[in-house]
């Protein structure tokens, strides 16, 4: 693989930073939106993810607020 042709595959890793919430650990699919969100008390969330292509599961939890 030429330099070059790595230099794109960054930028476009760079690109894509934002796009998807998550990205699939175990494929590498882009996860949109949580399978399931719970807010908990102390402005946090906690997020559940599946991924459609390989049914990996995972959790997030977001802190809204610093106390
Ligand atoms: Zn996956």
């Amino acid at each position: 693989m030429s330099p070059h042709a790595r230099s794109e595959i960054d930028l476009l890793r760079r690109s894509m930073r934002y796009r998807p919430a998550h990205v699939c650990a175990q494929c590498g699919e882009a996860l949109y939106l949580p399978e399931f969100s719970e807010w908990l008390d102390t402005g946090s969330a906690r997020h559940l993810w599946q991924c459609d292509a390989c049914g990996y599961t995972f959790e997030t939890t977001v802190q809204f607020a610093a106390a």
